[in-house]
């Protein structure tokens, strides 16, 4: 009998966990194509950016893969024929599928403010996060004292989690180069009148309260109007600095406007119940208006729902309906300190600090057998910190 072909665009959390669930029915021929060889893990790229070792924020998907009934290819998904069923690459490359899974993940948006994509850091892959930690220890070499103002635009978990670990990785490079003298100031710019504004006023209050006793100055109900090479206007103010970091925007993944996918919500692709968004076309995990979108444990959930209607329905039963569910919020703001929402629950702190260890040694188990995810798990722990201007005297 002929195998059901399964193309799966995106190996990020949702394309990479459907593909593995899907990989041990025999009836299902699937293959998972990415425009990279390495799965990104976002959670760690913070840490990555503050001297964290870089091998946390990636695995090669040939390594998750290893012994599993799954085809990799490398490619750029562009168009769609729906009558033909198939898929082509930015490469001319053509893929027929009987399911198609749809699981790009966002883009970033800059909202079309002046200069900010031209001067301002991204955290968004592993060469960013890696430009940015070079930059900030070049520049700490090279002046010998730290930026007028590190500036961190967002106040949503990343911006959070990233402006909380830089007193210490610019202090660790200080104390390392022997320039004590200076203290560096660290801004945080949000929008919004508080810091995580979708989250309940209580935690948005104790990250607030944190990342202030960590010295760093919060702008809040402040939007950045515009970014030269020397600083940025936010509210009709000047802020002097040569490092700006932008974590505020991202928007739907061209792809899906581009191949004319109905939008939901904040420009989200329309879903039904099953997370179909056409006949046999799925979109799972950050591509998807559901409830809980924007989140990896929500693509996660979202790619083991799919993966087992789609098994279901290849056993001739009535596919599930879907049930959007609450992730556990975890929101790290400097060393050993961290922010849970769990359900009803809040937690601040130390013990914060610890689940979200353990929620981290969880994401990496989801994709690895517990030998390497617990060595992916403990570089998140270790300092890299390899200076990348030292050698040349
Ligand atoms: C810095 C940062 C920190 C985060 N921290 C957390 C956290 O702590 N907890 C949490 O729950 N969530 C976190 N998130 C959100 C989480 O990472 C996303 O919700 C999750 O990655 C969504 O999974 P996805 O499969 O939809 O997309 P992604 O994981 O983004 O995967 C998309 C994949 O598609 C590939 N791709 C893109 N375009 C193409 C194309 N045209 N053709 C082929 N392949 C393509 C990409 O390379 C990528 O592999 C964070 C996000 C960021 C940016």
């Amino acid at each position: 009998m002929a195998k059901n072909k399964v193309l799966i665009l995106g190996g990020g959390f949702g394309g990479i966990k459907t593909a593995l669930e899907l990989s041990d029915d025999p009836s299902m021929d699937i293959t998972l194509l990415s425009d990279s060889d390495m799965f990104r893990y976002y959670p760690a790229l913070y840490r990555a950016a503050t001297g964290g070792n870089m091998k946390a924020a990636q695995i090669a998907l040939k390594e998750i893969f290893s012994g599993k009934q799954v085809k990799l290819e490398k490619g750029t998904a562009k168009s769609l024929d729906r009558k033909a069923k198939t898929l082509k690459t930015a490469a001319g490359k053509s893929y027929k599928y009987d399911v198609l899974v749809v699981a790009l993940g966002v883009v970033t948006n800059y909202f079309g403010i002046k200069g900010l994509e031209k001067y301002s850091y991204g955290i968004k892959t592993q060469a960013e996060a890696k430009q940015l930690r070079n930059h900030i220890h070049k520049q700490l070499v090279d002046e010998g004292k730290p930026d007028l103002n590190y500036v961190v635009i967002g106040g949503g978990p990343t911006g959070v989690e990233l402006a909380g670990e830089l007193p210490s990785f610019i202090k660790f490079v200080m104390r390392k180069h022997g320039l004590t003298k200076h203290k560096p100031h660290i801004d945080l710019v949000e929008a919004a009148p508080r810091l995580t504004p979708r989250m309940p006023k209580s935690y948005s209050k104790a990250l607030a309260s944190r990342l202030r006793g960590l010295g760093i100055k919060l702008y809040l109900n402040q939007a950045v109007q515009a970014e030269t090479a020397d600083g940025l206007t936010v509210s009709g103010h000047d802020i002097q600095s040569h490092t700006v970091i932008w974590t505020a925007g991202v928007t739907e993944h061209p792809f899906l406007g581009a191949n004319k996918f109905p939008q939901a919500e904040h420009g989200k692709t329309l879903v039904d119940d099953h997370l179909q968004a056409e006949p046999n076309i799925y979109v799972i995990g950050d591509n998807a208006g559901t409830k809980y979108s924007g989140m990896a444990q929500t693509a996660l959930y979202d790619a083991a729902f799919l993966a087992k209607n789609l098994k279901r329905q290849a056993a001739g039963k009535k596919p599930r309906r879907y049930r959007p569910k609450k992730p556990i919020y975890i929101t790290p703001a400097g060393p050993f300190w961290a922010a849970v929402l769990w359900s009803r629950v809040h937690l601040y702190g130390w013990a914060g600090w610890v689940m979200r260890a353990a929620a981290d040694y969880a994401g990496y188990h989801d994709y690895e057998p517990w030998w390497p995810a617990g060595k992916h798990w403990a570089a998140e722990f270790e300092l890299e910190v390899t200076c990348p201007v030292c050698s040349r005297g």
